[in-house]
């Protein structure tokens, strides 16, 4: 799908000229304003008030030296990046990504995902993103924590509980939001709700861990229950192996599907008896090992080196590795083998050539923005609870963040339908979350 309307054009083309070289961007940016064009017809206020104009453009990023030493004595320099998109419905608020391939347009990608994100919450949150080209692959724990520390020195004058408030993402958990959260409070003097993923002892909340993977199930199973199905003996394939992975794959199992793969960077397992958790657990976050020694502890799996699980036979496919995992061949690969349903876990793990073949396909596809929100809807509840000075139970937690994944999935079919794009829930998402920025932009004036 091409741009047709003569001002989303005139804005793509100067997110292209002031963007060179920023390819995630770019295709984060094209794809929403693919889904406003019957917005910005029916609605010349945005055009007349420059709405799109200034929501492709961040209200600020920095980008900063981080300085440190590693195990040897050896001087060490990365570089950190933090962008404040929009905050027209509440303080920034967006994880942080450690991984070597981050860079200014991955950082604005996920940044101006996030603001879309987070408005579907139905939590007032704005969106932004940071992280650092620093891998913490085979780092010891104390190169992690002189990293954080150096990061989190520099960002902390940017950040606040009612200005920006990070939290985790890719390379980014417990124990760097724990390092983090240590030397903020020692420079500022206050314990206050700034980060959140913080552990359970300081402020962090119940169920934020598995929030993510929890919510994708909650929102997938919106999609099948519209559709008039369940996860009730569905074969469900997953990519990655991180928290948004390994607690998709338990709330699957809990709803009766059996998930037969996983992944990290070097490969994926198979195993056609349904993931066994507690032996990827232990690999995964007691251990920080690869993938590959699953194959080895659990009899019948495989692990095929190299390449990504799309190639299953399934139902239901969760990509929540990382953007452009699953490209137009995996996609065509996945229709080929009966896959009906695809619920991104990751942010853009799709190309858009991708998406292309699944709607064309009769694939029910539930995009990234709304599918993936239910880690940073429980972050929002975590700075409630902060606010409150209360900790709420786990369900409790739960309970809300089932709400929320419910109503965003009715978000997005609404929102689709009001437009005239009936079950397509990538413009559904994209819209449902714009109409409440966009309002927002327009009662506070042009700034
Ligand atoms: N990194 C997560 C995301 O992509 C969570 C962000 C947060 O909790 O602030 O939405």
């Amino acid at each position: 799908m091409a741009l047709t309307n003569n001002y989303l054009k005139g804005v793509y083309e100067t997110v292209l000229k002031r963007n060179p070289n920023e390819p995630e961007f770019q295709q984060a940016v094209l794809e929403v304003l693919e889904s406003f064009e019957p917005v910005v017809e029916q609605r010349p206020e945005l055009e007349e008030k420059g709405i799109i104009d200034r929501i492709v453009e961040p209200e600020r990023m920095v980008m900063f030296r981080v300085p440190w030493v590693d195990d040897n004595g050896k001087v060490q320099v990365n570089r950190g990046f933090r962008v404040q998109y929009n905050s027209a419905i509440g303080p920034y608020k967006g994880g942080l990504r450690f991984h070597p391939s981050v860079c200014a347009s991955v950082i604005k990608f996920l940044g101006f995902e996030q603001c879309f994100k987070n408005s579907l919450t139905g939590l007032p949150m704005g969106g932004g993103k940071g992280g650092s080209d620093f891998d913490p692959k085979g780092k010891s724990d104390a190169e992690i924590m002189r990293f954080c520390q150096s990061f989190i020195t520099e960002l902390q004058r940017h950040i606040g509980q009612f200005t920006d408030v990070p939290a985790g993402d890719i390379g980014v958990g417990g124990r760097e939001i724990g390092y983090m959260y240590g030397q903020y409070k020692r420079l500022n003097n206050e314990a206050v709700g700034v980060l959140t993923g913080k552990g359970l002892s300081f402020g962090g909340s119940l169920a934020r861990t598995e929030a993510t993977g929890y919510g994708l199930c909650y929102y997938t199973k919106e999609m099948l229950a519209y559709k008039g199905t369940s996860f009730e003996g569905k074969t469900v394939v997953i990519s990655g192996s991180g928290n948004v992975a390994i607690y998709a794959a338990q709330k699957a199992t809990e709803l009766g599907a059996k998930v037969v793969t996983m992944s990290d960077s070097a490969g994926f397992i198979y195993d056609p008896n349904g993931i066994n958790l507690d032996v990827m657990k232990d690999i995964k976050e007691v251990r920080r090992a690869r993938i590959k020694e699953y194959a080895d502890l659990v009899p019948g799996s495989t692990y095929t080196a190299g390449a990504r699980p799309w190639n299953t036979v399934c139902d239901i496919a969760l990509p929540c590795a990382t953007q452009n995992e699953l490209d137009e061949n995996d996609a065509k690969a996945l229709i080929a083998n009966g896959c009906k349903f695809v619920a991104e876990g990751a942010n853009m793990p799709s190309t858009p050539e991708a998406v292309a073949q699944f709607q064309a396909n009769g694939v029910f596809f539930g995009p990234a923005k709304a599918a993936n929100a239910g880690g940073v809807a429980t972050s929002g509840l975590e700075m409630s609870q902060n606010s409150l000075r209360l900790s709420w139970s786990f369900e409790e937690v739960d309970e809300r963040l089932h709400d929320i994944m419910v109503n965003i999935f009715k978000c997005c079919v609404e929102s689709a339908e009001k437009y005239g794009h009936k079950d397509n829930l990538v413009m559904g998402a994209n819209i449902g979350g714009f109409e409440k920025i966009a309002d927002a932009m327009l009662a506070q004036g042009i700034v």
